[in-house]
C-alpha cells in the first residue's frame, strides 16, 4: 500500500532544476504555491511566467485519489479510455456510502450486504487497472491520503472538494470532477488556471481552548464561502510552525469551504515528526535535502504583501475558539459571543448531539483533546445532555485511540462509534426522529452545514467547531455554553469549570493497526473481468454525449430560475441518493430537486411550459428531452459551489439542458460543466438575471462563432412576444471549445486513445 518513494524522490529532483527555472523567468522569489506549480508544469521547466487568475496552464499530477461515491461514474468513464493501467499512483477509497445508524460493527455490515455490487465494482475496476483499493471500514480517503500519500512539494488531485485536506503535508492538492481525475488517470494534463496567491501570516501560538480549527473557522468568517475562489491560500509564520501537521491538514482541508483551490502550508518540523510518525521516514530524508524547495523564499514572508493578491494575518494567541452557523460554515461567531447571537437569531439553545471526527478533525491529537474534556466530565460525575457520535477517520485512527483508551472514554458517556466513514458529514445518518423535521440545534467538528446535509431535516441548526468544543457543548447540552467562563453542574448538584483540553499530537507509542483495509492491484490486471449488470439500479455503463451539430442553439426552454444560494447539494443532492452514484439515469432523478426556483420561491416546482403544469425539476427536463426541446438553466452567485461531483453536471447533461447561465460559478464546477460539454456562461451584465421569464424559449444567435475570449449572444422571448438579447461570457479556450464540439472531454479522450 505504500507510497511510492521513487516517484516522490523523481518530483524532488525535477523540483530544484524547474523552481530555479522559474525564479530567473519570473524575476522573483518564489512563494511555496509557486514551487509546487512551476515543478509540474506538464511542459517540464518553465518558459513564461504564467499570468494570475488569468493563464489556463497544463499541470501533471502526481497522484489521484477517488471516493466511491464519485469513483463509479470517474471509472466508468476511465473504462471508456481504452488504457491498461492508470498512468499515475491513484487509490480509490470506500468511505460515503455506509449509513450511520446502530454503530460500526453492524452498520459496516449493512453497508456491505446493500452497495456490495458498489464496492465489488470497485474492488474488480481497481485491480483491473493498477489502483490501490481501500475497502469500506478502511477510513476517509482524505484521513488515509494524508496517513499514507501525501507529501511535501506534491501535487494531487482527488474526487472530492476536501482533498485539500493534504496541505497540511506541504502538497498541493485539489479537489476535481471525476473527468478531470479521468484525464490525469489516462495519461494527459491537468488544465487550471494559474490560482491568484493568498496569504495568511500566523502569528502567536495557539493555547487553551483555541484549536487548528478555530484558525479556519476564522478565515471562513473573514474571507466568506466565496472570498478565495480562484486562489490558492499559502499560511506562514510562528504561528504555522508551531501547530501540529494534523492541524494544519484541518485548516486546509476547510479551505475547500471558502471556496479556494486549495491551500498548503511550508515543510516544518511537525511534518518531519508526522511522516516520522506513520512510517515515512524515508520521505522525511529524500524533503530534507531540498528542503529550502519546499518552502518559500525567505524575502516573500518576510515582505508577504509584495507577492501575494491578498494578506489576511491572525495572532493564533489572541483568537477565540468559534462555533460558525447556522447553515453556512462561514458565518463565525467567537465563543463569547454565542450567548448574545444566539438569542438574537432565534437558533435552539439545546444541543441535542455532538459528532466528532470526520475528514476534518480525526486526527488522535484531536481525538485525544476531545476525549480530555470527556474524561473531566466522568471523573466529575457530570451526565451529558447531548447524545454522541464518533465517526474515527481511518482504520489505523480507530485502533489507537482505542489501544490508548480514548474510545472507552467515550463510551463511558454512551457515545456511538460509528463506522470509520463519512456517515453523518454526507448524510449518511439515520438519525431518529429526523423526519419530523423539527427546529434543533447539533453540533459538529466537520466542515459543512448546510440546510439538511447531516440528517436531511432543514429546520436542525448545525454548527461547526472544533472537537473539544464539541465535546464541551454537548456535555453542556447547551450552544451557548463558553466553557472559558462557565460551570457546569454535577450530577450531585455541584459546579464544575472544566480545564482547557490536552492531548497528545502524536502517540506516544505509536500508531498502530491489524488490518488498515487496504487491497493491492493484480501485477497484471487484464484478465480481471468487470461485471455490470443490465438490470443494476446503483450501475450503467456509461455512453457517450452526442457531439455538438454545429448549430446554434434554438428554441430552448427555461427550466428553472434558479433563487439564492444553489450549491451542488442542491444540484445533486447526497443523503440518499448516494446509492445511484454510478447509475446516470437514476441519479438524474435528484437534478436540481433542491434549486429554488425564484418564480414561487419553491425547491423543486417549476413550470413545464408543454403542459403549464408546475412540476418537479427532472420531470420537467424529462419531458423536454422526450420532446426534443433544449433546455437552459440560470443561476445566482457562486453557482455550484460546495462538491467536486460531476453528477451536478452530467445530469443535466443528459436530461438535455444545453447551457447554465449564472452570475457566478464555483469553480469546480463550472469547470464539470465544460468537461461534459456544456455550455458554462455568466452573465455579462449581473442584473440581466432579473430580465429572464418564466415562459422564456431561448435562442443562441451567435454559437456558431464560439471562440476564446468572445461573449455569446443569447435572445429571451418572452411569452407577450417582447425579447431581450443577453450578453454572456465564458471562459472557454479554444481547447475546452473542443469539449463542447466533441460532445465532452472524454470523447476526445476516447478518439485519440482509439486513433
Ligand atoms: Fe467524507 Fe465529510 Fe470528509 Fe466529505 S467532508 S470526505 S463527506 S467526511
Amino acid at each position: 500500500m505504500a507510497f511510492d518513494i521513487e516517484m516522490i524522490k523523481k518530483v524532488y529532483s525535477n523540483m530544484t532544476a524547474r523552481v530555479d527555472a522559474a525564479r530567473e523567468v519570473v524575476g522573483r522569489p518564489l512563494t511555496l504555491t509557486e514551487k509546487i506549480l512551476y515543478s509540474h508544469l506538464w511542459d517540464g521547466v518553465a518558459t513564461q511566467a504564467y499570468g494570475r487568475g488569468v493563464d489556463y496552464v497544463d499541470f501533471a499530477p502526481d497522484r489521484v485519489a477517488c471516493q466511491d461515491a464519485t469513483a463509479q461514474m470517474a471509472l466508468l468513464q476511465f473504462m471508456h479510455a481504452g488504457k491498461k493501467t492508470v498512468a499515475v499512483p491513484t487509490t480509490v477509497h470506500c468511505d460515503h456510502l455506509i449509513l450511520a445508524k446502530n454503530g460500526a460493527k453492524s452498520d459496516l455490515a449493512v453497508a456491505n450486504t446493500q452497495s456490495k455490487e458498489v464496492f465489488d465494482f470497485l474492488s474488480s475496476v481497481s485491480n483491473k487497472y493498477g489502483i490501490g483499493f481501500w475497502k469500506p471500514g478502511s477510513g476517509i480517503i482524505h484521513q488515509i491520503v494524508l496517513e499514507n500519500y501525501a507529501f511535501p512539494g506534491g501535487m494531487m488531485i482527488g474526487t472530492d472538494s476536501h482533498t485539500v485536506n493534504a496541505g497540511g503535508l506541504g502538497m498541493l492538492a485539489i479537489g476535481v470532477g471525476g473527468a478531470d481525475a479521468v484525464d490525469v488517470m489516462s495519461g494527459m494534463s491537468w488544465e487550471l488556471k494559474f490560482p491568484k496567491l493568498i496569504g495568511v501570516k500566523l502569528t502567536g501560538k495557539l493555547s487553551g481552548w483555541t484549536a487548528p480549527k478555530d484558525v479556519i473557522l476564522k478565515v471562513a468568517d473573514i474571507l466568506t464561502v466565496k472570498g478565495g475562489t480562484g486562489a490558492i491560500v499559502e499560511y506562514f509564520g510562528e504561528g504555522a510552525t508551531s501547530m501540529s501537521c494534523t492541524g494544519k491538514g484541518t485548516i486546509c482541508n476547510m479551505g475547500a469551504e471558502i471556496g479556494a483551490t486549495t491551500s498548503t502550508f511550508g515543510y516544518d518540523d511537525s511534518m518531519r515528526r508526522y511522516l516520522t510518525a506513520t512510517d515515512r521516514q524515508d520521505v522525511v530524508d529524500a524533503a530534507d535535502k531540498v528542503a529550502s524547495y519546499l518552502t518559500a523564499d525567505p524575502e516573500v514572508y518576510a515582505n508577504p504583501e509584495k507577492y501575494f493578491d491578498q494578506l489576511i494575518e491572525i495572532n493564533l494567541s489572541e483568537l477565540e475558539p468559534h462555533i460558525n452557523g447556522p447553515f453556512t460554515p462561514d458565518r463565525g461567531t467567537p465563543v463569547s459571543k454565542m450567548k448574545a447571537e444566539a438569542a438574537a437569531n432565534g437558533w435552539p439553545i439545546k444541543v441535542e448531539w455532538g459528532l466528532i471526527g470526520s475528514c476534518t478533525n480525526s486526527s488522535y491529537e484531536d481525538m485525544a483533546r476531545a476525549a480530555s474534556i470527556v474524561n473531566q466530565a466522568v471523573e466529575h460525575g457530570i451526565t451529558p445532555k447531548a447524545e454522541f457520535g464518533i465517526n474515527p477517520g481511518s482504520e489505523q485512527i480507530r485502533y489507537t485511540i482505542e489501544r490508548d483508551g480514548m474510545i472507552a472514554a467515550f463510551e463511558k458517556l454512551g457515545t456511538k462509534v460509528f463506522t470509520n466513514a463519512c456517515g453523518p458529514c454526507i448524510g449518511q445518518w439515520d438519525r431518529a426522529g429526523a423526519d419530523k423535521e423539527e427546529k434543533n440545534t447539533i453540533v459538529h467538528s466537520f466542515n459543512r452545514n448546510f440546510s439538511k446535509r447531516a440528517d436531511g431535516n432543514p429546520n436542525t441548526h448545525a454548527f461547526v467547531t472544533s472537537p473539544e468544543m464539541v465535546a464541551a457543548l454537548a456535555i453542556s447540552g447547551r450552544l451557548d455554553f463558553n466553557p472559558l467562563t462557565d460551570t457546569l453542574m454535577n450530577d450531585n448538584g455541584e459546579a464544575v469549570k472544566l480545564n482547557a483540553p490536552f492531548g497528545d499530537e502524536l502517540p506516544k507509542r505509536g500508531f498502530d493497526v491489524e488490518d488498515a483495509g487496504f487491497q493491492a492491484p493484480a501485477e497484471d490486471g487484464s484478465s480481471v473481468k468487470i461485471v455490470v449488470s443490465e438490470t443494476s439500479d446503483r450501475l450503467q455503463l456509461l455512453a457517450p454525449f452526442d457531439p455538438w451539430d454545429g448549430k446554434n442553439i434554438t428554441g430552448a426552454k427555461l427550466l428553472i430560475k434558479a433563487f439564492g444560494k444553489c450549491t451542488t447539494d442542491h444540484i445533486s443532492m447526497a443523503g440518499p441518493w448516494l446509492r445511484f452514484r454510478g447509475h446516470l439515469d437514476n441519479i438524474s432523478n435528484n437534478m436540481l430537486i433542491g434549486a429554488v426556483n425564484a418564480f414561487n420561491q419553491t425547491a423543486n416546482s417549476v413550470k413545464n411550459q408543454l403542459t403549464g403544469a408546475y412540476e418537479a425539476v427532472p420531470a420537467v427536463a424529462r419531458a423536454y428531452k422526450a420532446a426534443g426541446i433544449p433546455s437552459i438553466v440560470v443561476g445566482d452567485h457562486n453557482y455550484g459551489e460546495g462538491s467536486s461531483r460531476e453528477h451536478a453536471a452530467m445530469e443535466p447533461r443528459f436530461l438535455g439542458v444545453k447551457a447554465v447561465l449564472v452570475k457566478s460559478f464555483a469553480r469546480i464546477h463550472e469547470t464539470n460543466l465544460k468537461k461534459q460539454g456544456l455550455l458554462g456562461l455568466t452573465f455579462a451584465n449581473e442584473a440581466d438575471y432579473d430580465k429572464i421569464q418564466e415562459d422564456d424559449t431561448i435562442n443562441f444567435i451567435d454559437l456558431v462563432d464560439f471562440a476564446p475570449g468572445k461573449p455569446l449572444s443569447i435572445e429571451f422571448v418572452h411569452a407577450d412576444g417582447s425579447k431581450d438579447i443577453i450578453l454572456a461570457n465564458h471562459t472557454y479556450n479554444a481547447s475546452q471549445i473542443g469539449w463542447f464540439v466533441a460532445g465532452s472531454a472524454l470523447n476526445l479522450i476516447a478518439a485519440e486513445a482509439n486513433s
